[in-house]
C-alpha cells in the first residue's frame, strides 16, 4: 500500500493506495476523484475506458467520505494538487458514507463544531493539525538539543498557582484538588534536580469568557533553567522562538500555502532582533507619547483606518464593474469568474469593515491606557502593530504579576516578568521571568495574595537548600499554532478544543 506523500517515488509505476473520497466530479466516461488518506490529496481519474464494467459503475455511484482502494498508475503532472495522480485500474469500496453532514457549502461555526470529530478530515483543519505537530515537534527538539531535560509536572495540585480565579476544582479521593493551571512551581524543583528543564503538558483554566485567544484546556511548554537571571531567560525566548518558526516554514511549505498564510511576517522575523521594551516604554508607546520609526501609534492607527476606508471603497467599486458586466451579458465561465471574484471581494469587505470598527476602539483605549494596568487584547494589537516582530515586554508592575516573579533590586515596584507578544493582533504567546529567591519576601507575597501557606512549604524548601537564581517561560501551544497558522479563532489549533461553553463531542 503506498502513501499519496510516497507518490514521488513510484512514478510511472502501477500501486496500491487507499483512503476517502473528498471530492469527485463527473466527466464524459471519466469520474475525477480528489483523495485523501492523511499523508496528502491527489486526483484519482478513472476511466470507463481503463476499467471494467462494474468498477466504473461503483465509481460513478461513490459519495463523499466513502473509503475505498484503488489500483492505479503513478503518472506526474505538476497542474494537480500535490504535483502526481493515479490513473485507475481498479477499485473497490471499503465503507460507504451516505449523507455526509459537512458539504462543499458554507457551514456555520457551531455547526462545525458539533460536527468536529468529521469537521477534522477537512483540508484546512487537516493542514492546521499538520502545522501544530511539526511545531511539536521541533520544540522538542530544541530543547533536546540545547541540553534540557523534559520532566512532567502533575495535573492534579492542591494548591492554586496563578490566582484562585481560573481554578477548576476536582476531587482527588476524598480531598479537594485542583487541576494544574501551569506546572510551573514543579518546574522549579525539576531545575533544581536537573538543572534545564522543560514541562509539555495540558494546563487547565476556567477562563468564563468568550475570547479568540482563550481556551479552557491548553497545552503548554515551561522550560525553567537554574543560573538565568531574566536577560539569559530572553535570549533563550528569542533563539528558541526563532528555531521553531524557521522549522515550520522550512517543512510545512503545503500546509502554509493551503491555509494561505502570509509568510513574510516570518522571513522578516529570522533576520531581525526582537524588540525589547520595558513595560513604561511600552506603555509610552501604546499611549501614542513615543514615537517608533518616526510615528506615533495613534497616527498609525489612523492611518490604517484611512487605509482600511479606501480599501472598502475600491472593493465596493470593483464589485459594481463586475456586477455591471454580468447584468450587461457574459458567457456561463466568464459569469462564473466574474462572480467569485465578487464573493471574494465582499469577503475581504467583511473583514475590512470589522477592522473598521475595531480600529476606533483600539485607539480609544490606547489613549486612555492607566499605568499600572496589565495589558488588553487591544493593547497587545496596537504595540506589535508598531513592529513587524514579537516584541518582548519586561519589567513590570509587580502587583500585577504572579506571586513568585522576582523583584526588582533597583525598582523594587517592578518584578522580573516578560511577555512576549506576537505580531498582527495574535498578542501575548508567551509568559514568564526570573523567580524570586529572596525567602521573606516570598511568604510576604503569600500573604498578599491569600494563599494557603502549608500547600507552599515544599515550595519554600527550594531557597532554604541551595537556593540559586533561576528563570523560566511558559509557551502557550495553541496560540503559537493560531499565529503561525494565522487562524483567526484558537479554537480551530486543538483537535477538540475546550473553552466556554464547549465540552463535546
Ligand atoms: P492572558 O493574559 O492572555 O490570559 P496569561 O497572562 O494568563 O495570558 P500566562 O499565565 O503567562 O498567561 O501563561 C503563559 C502562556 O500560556 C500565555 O502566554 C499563553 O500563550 C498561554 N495561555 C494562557 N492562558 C491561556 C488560555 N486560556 N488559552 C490558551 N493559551 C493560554
Ligand atoms: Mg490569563
Amino acid at each position: 500500500m503506498i502513501q499519496i506523500k510516497d507518490f514521488k517515488n513510484h512514478e510511472g509505476q502501477t500501486i496500491e493506495t487507499q483512503g476517502w473520497l473528498t471530492n469527485k466530479r463527473s466527466g464524459k466516461g471519466l469520474e475525477f476523484i480528489i483523495l485523501r488518506d492523511g499523508s496528502g490529496f491527489a486526483q484519482c481519474i478513472v476511466d470507463a475506458e481503463s476499467v471494467p464494467n462494474d468498477v466504473f459503475e461503483t465509481a460513478k455511484r461513490l459519495s463523499q467520505e466513502s473509503s475505498i482502494k484503488l489500483e492505479g498508475k503513478v503518472v506526474k503532472d505538476e497542474k494537480q494538487i500535490g504535483g502526481y495522480e493515479l490513473h485507475v485500474t481498479n477499485l473497490e469500496l471499503i465503507g460507504t458514507s451516505v449523507d455526509y453532514p459537512i458539504t462543499n457549502k458554507e457551514h456555520g461555526i457551531e455547526f462545525l463544531m458539533d460536527k468536529r470529530h468529521l469537521w477534522l478530515r477537512s483540508k484546512r483543519q487537516w493542514a492546521i493539525l499538520k502545522i501544530r505537530n511539526r511545531i511539536i515537534f521541533a520544540i522538542n527538539n530544541f530543547f533536546q538539543k540545547e541540553g534540557f531535560v523534559q520532566t512532567d509536572s502533575p495535573i492534579f495540585t492542591g494548591n492554586a498557582a496563578e490566582g484562585s480565579t481560573t481554578l477548576f476544582s476536582s476531587k482527588y479521593y476524598d480531598q479537594d484538588a485542583y487541576l494544574a493551571q501551569t506546572g510551573q512551581l514543579y518546574g522549579e524543583a525539576m531545575a533544581m534536580a536537573m538543572g534545564k528543564i522543560y514541562t509539555f503538558g495540558p494546563t487547565f483554566r476556567a477562563e468564563k469568557s468568550k475570547t479568540r485567544r482563550h481556551l479552557s484546556e491548553f497545552w503548554m511548554i515551561e522550560p525553567e533553567m537554574a543560573f538565568y537571571n531574566n536577560d539569559m531567560n530572553m535570549d533563550l525566548i528569542e533563539k528558541f522562538l526563532k528555531y521553531v518558526v524557521t522549522d515550520v516554514l522550512d517543512n510545512c511549505k503545503n500546509e502554509l500555502e493551503i491555509l494561505e498564510r502570509d509568510t513574510t511576517v516570518f522571513e522578516a522575523l529570522k533576520a531581525k532582533p526582537f524588540p525589547r521594551l520595558t513595560y513604561d516604554k511600552a506603555v509610552e508607546i501604546i499611549k501614542g507619547e513615543k514615537e517608533v520609526n518616526g510615528k506615533t501609534s495613534i497616527q498609525l492607527l489612523n492611518e490604517d483606518l484611512e487605509n482600511v476606508k479606501a480599501k472598502i471603497a475600491e472593493n465596493k467599486k470593483g464589485i459594481e464593474e463586475r456586477e455591471k458586466e454580468i447584468a450587461g451579458g457574459v458567457k456561463k465561465g466568464k459569469r462564473n469568474f466574474l462572480q467569485a471574484k465578487i464573493d471574494q471581494l465582499k469577503q475581504e469587505i467583511n473583514k475590512l469593515e470589522e477592522a473598521e470598527r475595531n480600529i476606533p476602539k483600539w485607539l480609544e483605549s490606547a489613549k486612555n491606557f492607566k499605568y499600572g494596568n496589565d495589558f488588553g487584547g487591544s493593547d497587545e494589537t496596537v504595540i506589535t502593530r508598531m513592529f513587524d516582530t514579537p516584541v518582548m515586554v519586561y519589567n513590570w508592575p509587580h502587583e500585577i504579576k504572579a506571586f513568585y516573579m522576582k523583584r526588582d533590586a533597583d525598582n523594587p515596584e517592578m518584578a522580573k516578568g516578560v511577555d512576549v507578544l506576537a505580531p498582527e493582533g495574535y498578542g501575548e504567546i508567551v509568559g514568564g521571568g526570573e523567580r524570586e529567591t529572596n525567602l521573606e519576601l516570598l511568604i510576604s507575597k503569600i500573604e498578599e495574595h491569600k494563599l494557603p501557606m502549608s500547600e507552599f512549604e515544599w515550595y519554600l524548601d527550594l531557597r532554604k537548600y541551595g537556593s540559586v537564581p533561576h528563570a523560566g517561560f511558559g509557551l502557550g501551544l495553541e496560540r503559537t499554532v493560531a499565529w503561525i497558522c494565522g487562524t483567526q479563532h484558537i479554537r480551530e489549533t486543538i483537535p477538540f478544543p475546550r473553552y466556554y461553553g464547549r465540552l463535546r463531542p
